[in-house]
């Protein structure tokens, strides 16, 4: 297709598009410097109401109410947007979800806790591709407990399949952690076979959400998940370093251990009591003082999630990844670029990686002209596209760019 076919598509995709008007809502989409913003699965936009809202924070909640704050909002705050993201995001009843520590750090504490609820089973199933921290969290409880990882070796241009699940669990497999999307690939796990899999061999599955919430419907009560983790920095714009979530299933929550006992999780944190006796309920993964002036960003998309909705937002990003491969397909594989990502849009997440040994190097070039992908080793460009804040005429001027750099390489 010739490029102003291509380009016309992009400006009729945008007209038709009943998501284009929530564009506006966030911040530096008319800035001439970044012309395409391509990392909204890194680091969202912030929201134009962000701003204010952070600021009402400062000089009301925080300033005025003081700490009084904590009795009148602060301390259950964790636990109610925890149930506002389960009901928009994660197809989870309220009183399993709350908002804590970073990603990382849930990781382990549901980990333990998980691998606590099966005593006697000696193995931790992860794959070769999971996100660095799940897999050094997995490596650094496996020798602080004497357990054993079991590595699936993925596809790293697809993802974990069932197949692949029920190869290596067994009577030994106490715990199996997989990503809903692969940080890398973008491939969906097909969570319900996958879950039904471990539940097979009487092991647990973790799902890690972080490349999925906010782009992907997740129906984590509907699949059986266990337990699962996901960041709110990436699709849910909480702010670099924004808390993550935990989800713990409600029949574990009673006897549900994690390892890091602390007061604002004990049954009665103001008492300063001897004896750690956990919360009921969700609360018990609480550990200390919860991050409550980075919480104030990811409301504002939870809001939005609220009002959209994860089918639309899903429609919105099945076509941008569409539209995106089509572009590479005509621009960039003359040039011997290669898609990583699945191209069948049922298996793919919301970003779509491409491969070509140029592009060490290219991504300094590229941000410097405002359009900014990622880099991932060791030769992929990784275009995040944000369902709510990135456009289709976006996307055509990042490939363009890309085009034109391969051009000069
Ligand atoms: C982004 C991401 C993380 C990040 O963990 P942090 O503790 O927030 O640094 C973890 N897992 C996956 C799959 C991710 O994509």
């Amino acid at each position: 297709m010739p490029d102003s076919d291509l380009t016309a598509r992009a400006a009729e995709l945008d007209r038709a598009d009943p998501l284009a008007s929530y564009r506006q809502l966030f911040v530096g989409v008319d800035d001439p410097d970044v012309v395409a913003y391509l990392d909204g699965n890194s680091l969202g936009r912030p929201l134009k109401a962000s701003a204010a809202e952070v600021s009402d924070f400062v000089s009301h909640t925080w300033g005025s109410r003081l700490i009084r704050a904590w009795d009148e909002q602060w301390f259950d705050l964790p636990l109610a947007i925890g149930d506002r993201l389960a009901a928009a995001a994660l197809g989870a009843a309220g009183g399993q979800t709350v908002v804590g520590d970073s990603t990382t750090v849930l990781l382990y504490k549901l980990v333990r806790a998980g691998l606590a609820l099966r005593p006697g089973r000696t193995e931790i199933v992860v794959d070769r591709d999971n996100f660095p921290t799940d897999r050094y969290v997995l490596e650094g409880v496996a020798a602080e407990l004497g357990l054993t990882l079991r590595w699936i070796e993925s596809d790293p241009c697809g993802g974990v399949t069932p197949e692949e699940v029920r190869a290596v669990v067994g009577p030994r497999t106490a715990l199996v952690v997989l990503s809903h999307v692969a940080y890398r690939s973008g491939y969906l796990l097909d969570a319900p076979a996958v879950t039904e899999a471990v539940h097979e061999s009487g092991a647990l599955l973790l799902l890690d959400l972080c490349h999925s919430v906010g782009s992907v419907p997740v129906d984590l009560d509907a699949w059986g998940v266990d337990l699962a983790v996901g960041c709110t920095y990436k699709y849910l714009n909480g702010g670099p370093g924004s808390p993550a979530f935990a989800y713990v299933r409600a029949e574990y929550l009673p006897d549900f251990a994690q390892p890091i006992w602390g007061w604002m999780g004990s049954a009665r944190a103001f008492e300063m009591g001897q004896g750690y006796v956990p919360a009921d309920g969700i609360r018990r993964v609480i550990s200390g003082t919860p991050v409550v002036s980075a919480m104030i960003a990811m409301q504002g998309t939870i809001a939005l999630i609220e009002e959209v909705g994860m089918t639309a937002i899903r429609a919105k990003s099945v076509a941008l990844t569409e539209f995106a491969l089509r572009l590479v397909d005509a621009w960039l594989t003359p040039y011997g670029v290669e898609v990583s990502s699945p191209t069948d849009a049922e298996r793919r997440g919301g970003h779509v990686t491409i491969d070509h040994p140029a592009f060490k190097g290219m991504a300094e070039r590229l941000w410097e002209r405002g359009v900014i992908p990622d880099f991932r080793r060791p030769q992929g460009l990784r275009l995040g596209l944000s369902p709510l804040s990135t456009s289709f005429t976006e996307v055509l001027t990042g490939v363009a760019a890309i085009r034109d750099e391969l051009a000069r390489a």
